[in-house]
């Protein structure tokens, strides 16, 4: 299984495949954007499988995980987060 790393804060950065298998052991289901859908009792476990999400610039190629997007990646002109590098668009890992 190849993991991705984020640039940002060196930790792993999953695709969708890899937060599957990782739910699926935890009893949640992620959903093809990667939302993970939870019991009210696994909430917190699921935010932080969120947060691992990983995403790719489709400029640069910089790959980053969802926490770090969400908290300090910049906004974008068009709205939505934008690249740290080079203030490009992301989209999900493929995978
Ligand atoms: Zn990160
Ligand atoms: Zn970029």
């Amino acid at each position: 299984m190849s993991q991705n790393t984020c640039e940002q804060c060196a930790g792993p950065a999953l695709t969708i495949g890899e937060l599957n298998e990782r739910s699926k052991s935890l009893g949640m289901f992620v959903q093809p954007d990667g939302t993970v859908i939870a019991p009210a009792s696994h909430r917190s476990e699921a935010h932080a499988l969120e947060n691992l999400k990983g995403f790719r610039c489709a400029k640069c190629g910089g790959v980053y995980c969802m926490g770090c997007i969400l908290s300090s990646a910049p906004s974008h002109a068009n709205g939505g987060k934008a690249c740290f590098a080079c203030r490009g668009h992301y989209q999900l890992l493929p995978g």
